[in-house]
């Protein structure tokens, strides 16, 4: 039995403390915060229940979530599926186009656009067996000195906003073309064959996103069944932020939490990997500059509350054409509880700009709601807004994510800045089974 100190109690955090525990160690979690969750909370405000941020979790049918929840959780939430992606452009849903096929006939995009993007998606793939990794080329490096639409640019840099949170110019063309498919190799897979197989099958064979849903009672379900998963050898400490990592000849020996020294054998960090050098000394110095390097986006989320059924469809929308664009998810569609009777509960989502100025970006994101749908404006129950970092490090070109080991012994790290795949909660807990792999070595 080791004794294991886990910094923070987001979802990674939490999911490292209850797996480390259920393997028989005593593990203790220090949160800065009054509250455990972090991004993956839910809370209430004016008789709606709103999440942090709208959330659809991925991979739930053979993913690294399901694969922690099968082996640690003695509970687990209850989960409704997702339903269809659509994309709102010239103010009509459509279907979003999964395979090559559908993306043939996909409407908002010209012709002549769309040929061209089919041509470059599918040589780029060849291309790629010869040359695997796309690290460093952006999406917005495919696209330029190309005759494409202005609609047609807007369209890919929504997308790319959408899968990673930022503009298609610091995207990697790897995050399209990458499999996302869970348990080959952990970091960057783009070597391995049957990887490459799988996403070129999926181009052609993909039926929508069949394994995404939502926890009924909000995402903060996930966060209560692993509370409730937790064994007697977890202590989760509040309002107990961690100061200093102390390191004794390239070792980890403890934390230094309220100006108390805690020894341990481990140390898990879940906050930011950004910051790790203000509380660890001695990193090495091409590690730290990597670590400060992390870039991260700022997201403005509106939460309404609604006395009518604007969304009838099961699932989301992201808004191509609109000023700012946004994602757009009806929670009240999967889990009605989440409003008074009768009610409707809307997360608008979009990705900040850099500078901005909050109150001109929150009046944007509101007219443009407006714009789409004139007629919701008198049914406007409710008004929440949100400023919140979506994931500790966005997924850019060029960036250097750290691993679950670091140079120092004893010092482990998870979270959304320690794995390049999939996004947000998914990302967490493929950071926790690479954690658990690396310690097992
Ligand atoms: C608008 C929005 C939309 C999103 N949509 C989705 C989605 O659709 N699907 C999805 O899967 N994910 C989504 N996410 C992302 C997901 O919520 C996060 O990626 C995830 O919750 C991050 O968890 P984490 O534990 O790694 O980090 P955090 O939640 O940031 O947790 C870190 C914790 O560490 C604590 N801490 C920091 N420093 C210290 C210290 N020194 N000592 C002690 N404690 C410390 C913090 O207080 C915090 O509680 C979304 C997020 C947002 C904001």
């Amino acid at each position: 039995m080791k004794k294991i100190v886990v910094v923070g109690a987001g979802i990674s955090g939490l999911l490292a403390g209850l797996a480390l525990a259920k393997e028989g160690n005593d593990v203790t979690i220090f949160e800065a915060t009054s509250e455990v969750g972090g991004m993956c909370r839910s809370y209430e405000i004016n008789s709606f229940r709103v999440d942090t941020g709208p959330h659809i979790i991925t991979r739930l049918k053979n993913g690294p979530l399901k694969e922690l929840m099968d082996k640690y959780f003695d509970i687990v939430p209850e989960f409704v599926l997702h339903g269809e992606y659509y994309i709102r452009a010239n103010k009509k849903t459509y279907k979003f186009p999964w395979t090559l096929k559908a993306f043939a006939f996909f409407e908002p995009i010209s012709k002549k656009d769309r040929l061209m993007i089919l041509q470059t998606f599918t040589s780029l793939y060849s291309q790629r067996i010869f040359n695997p990794d796309y690290d460093d080329v952006s999406v917005g490096d495919m696209v330029k000195n190309r005759d494409y639409d202005e609609k047609t640019l807007r369209i890919i840099d929504t997308i790319c906003k959408f899968l990673t949170g930022n503009s298609m110019d610091k995207t990697p063309v790897a995050r399209f073309l990458d499999s996302q498919d869970y348990k080959n190799s952990g970091g960057r897979t783009s070597q391995d064959p049957i990887d490459y197989l799988n996403s070129m099958k999926n181009l052609f064979t993909k039926n929508g996103a069949e394994d995404q849903c939502y926890p009924v009672g909000g995402i903060i379900s996930i966060v209560k069944a692993a509370l409730s998963s937790m064994p007697e050898n977890v202590d989760i400490k509040l309002n107990s932020q961690v100061e200093k990592i102390v390191v004794e000849d390239d070792r980890v020996s403890g934390v230094v939490v309220n100006g108390e020294f805690i020894s341990s054998d481990c140390v898990v960090y879940s906050a930011y990997s950004s910051h790790l050098p203000k509380i660890v000394d001695r990193l090495p110095g091409d590690y730290r500059k990597n670590l400060e390097n992390l870039e991260k986006v700022i997201s403005l989320t509106l939460w309404l509350g609604l006395d009518k059924k604007f969304f009838k469809n099961s699932g989301s929308e992201i808004w191509v054409d609109s000023d700012p664009s946004c994602w757009v998810v009806p929670v009240t569609n999967y889990d009605s509880s989440l409003a008074p009777p009768e009610h409707q509960l809307v997360g608008f989502v979009t990705i900040l700009p850099d500078d901005f100025d909050i109150d001109k970006e929150r009046s944007r994101l509101l007219k443009t709601i407006v714009t789409q749908l004139p007629s919701i404006e008198k049914h406007i129950k409710m008004k929440h807004f949100q400023v919140l970092i979506p994931e500790k490090a966005a997924w850019i070109v060029n960036q250097k994510m750290p691993t679950s080991k670091t140079p120092i012994k004893g010092l482990y790290l998870v979270g959304t800045d320690t794995t390049h795949k999939s996004m947000g909660i998914t990302r967490a807990s493929y950071s926790v089974s690479n954690l658990l792999e690396a310690m097992k070595e």
